[in-house]
């Protein structure tokens, strides 16, 4: 197999084991075109760079920073940028490679691609964090460009630090480039919706889904991990259908109330504090206690692996929403489908980001942009259109829904791959 692998170790619940796990599961639905499945398995290119930067104190700290180009199959590489102390090179691939099915799955004619920088950013100043962004955006410029590769925000970067790749790629080219990164602040060519995009196709789907297994969502219980950008909009939206949130938790600690936090008073005190901990509104509760929460809906929200087969034999809730990237490891994946527990997998579930991103990246191009409205009923008729097509394919293959997107988009990738040959 792939040299790509020598510099990777993974495990069954690793990332890069996980999503190899994931594709070996749909080979049988393939047919034909299951003579190119090595494609899924190898990422077409990985770039690793030194970061150095000169930091306040006059010394010089150097960062290791990635970007993967899993796939450029069906278009440009997309995919966010992380900055976070525990990013590696699998995890950047694996990262790249659930891209290339997610927009596949929902028929965006991007590639995958994934970015990130080990490194803790709270411990950095913003002229820090400024300078970090810009030298890795410098490195990693070879390969990026509004028709090669576009990141866009992840796990720790957001709106500013698109603003500062995007300034950074401009002036290397000598010419402003909006289109290089999405997830931009509105005035420099960013979209309405953006922000709150990921969380608002999390509620769509998870929507679509409680209603096709009759679950009312009014009164419904429902727990968060990760109350960052994807976690708190997902919220947001479910408690104004008149579902309850009532546990939350970060990487402050964790909360709950049984009879459903306000909202208007966590959300500020998160923004305010950088944590749910010490919220008035809910008590405090051991962190692992958290999965053992009664609760319909469990929406992980924050980093990948989080939900364990220990924990997935404890979980109460009937919904899981992958909000994020990877939570669920594949030994819990089966023990959610032997309890009957429904996923709705990252790779559809949190698609509402990128598609956004696309609305973003399309906008740019055109230079003419669309109202707030147009996006959220573009948006919200794409993911319920992609998940209609996923269901409809699971009952087809008696499958789970996960490897049901998996063969839709691998199905995707694979024709596009047949039908452009292999160079030379
Ligand atoms: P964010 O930085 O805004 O929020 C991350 C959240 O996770 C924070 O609340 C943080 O406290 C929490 N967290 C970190 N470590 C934790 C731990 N050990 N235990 C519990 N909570 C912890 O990031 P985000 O943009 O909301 O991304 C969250 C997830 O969603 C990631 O997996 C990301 O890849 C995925 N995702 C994000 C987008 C997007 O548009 N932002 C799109 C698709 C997928």
């Amino acid at each position: 197999m792939s040299s790509f692998l020598s510099y990777v170790n993974p495990t069954a619940d690793s990332p890069w084991g996980t999503y190899l796990a994931q594709v070996d599961r749909v080979i049988p639905y393939l047919g034909h075109l299951g003579r190119w499945v090595g494609m899924l398995k190898c990422p077409k290119r990985a770039l690793i760079v030194d970061v150095p930067i000169e930091l306040d104190n006059g010394t010089v700290a150097h960062f290791e920073g990635y970007r993967v180009q899993h796939s450029l199959t069906r278009g440009p590489g997309k995919g966010g940028v992380r900055f976070h102390p525990d990013v590696t090179l699998e995890e950047v691939m694996a990262l790249a490679a659930w891209m290339s099915i997610k927009n596949a799955a929902v028929n965006l004619p991007f590639g995958g691609a994934k970015g990130g920088i080990r490194v803790d950013p709270k411990l950095l100043s913003r002229h820090e964090l400024e300078k970090l962004t810009r030298r890795y955006t410098s490195e990693i410029g070879i390969i990026i460009g509004p028709q090669q590769d576009i990141p866009a925000p992840d796990v720790n970067t957001n709106a500013q630090i698109m603003a500062w790749m995007m300034d950074t790629y401009s002036m290397n080219v000598g010419a402003t480039a909006t289109g290089v990164v999405t997830g931009k602040p509105l005035h420099l060519g960013g979209s309405l919706g953006r922000i709150k995009a990921t969380g608002r196709g999390v509620f769509v789907t998870g929507r679509e889904a409680a209603r096709r297994i009759s679950l009312d969502l009014d009164d419904a219980r429902v727990a968060v991990q990760g109350f960052g950008n994807v976690g708190s909009a997902a919220a947001e939206l479910f408690a104004q259908a008149g579902a309850k949130i009532v546990a939350a938790q970060d990487h402050s600690g964790t909360i709950c109330n049984a009879n459903g936090f306000d909202l208007a008073e966590l959300i500020p005190h998160v923004k305010a504090t950088g944590g749910v901990a010490g919220f008035m509104g809910g008590e405090a509760m051991a962190n692992e206690e958290f999965w053992d929460v009664p609760c319909e809906i469990m929406i992980p929200a924050a980093l990948e692996g989080q939900l364990t087969a220990d924990r997935a034999r404890r979980l109460k809730a009937r919904l899981v929403l992958e909000g994020a990237n990877g939570p669920t490891t594949t030994g819990a994946d089966d023990i959610l489908t032997d309890r009957g527990v429904l996923v709705v997998p990252d790779v559809i579930c949190n698609a509402g980001g990128v598609t956004v991103s696309y609305f973003e990246w399309v906008q740019d191009f055109s230079s003419f942009f669309w109202t707030e409205d147009e996006i959220n009923v573009r948006l919200d008729k794409i993911m319920v259109g992609a998940l209609k097509n996923i269901w409809e394919t699971a009952d087809r293959h008696k499958v789970s829904l996960r490897t049901a997107t998996f063969a839709v988009a691998c199905e995707r990738i694979l024709q596009a791959r047949d039908a452009r040959g292999l160079y030379p």
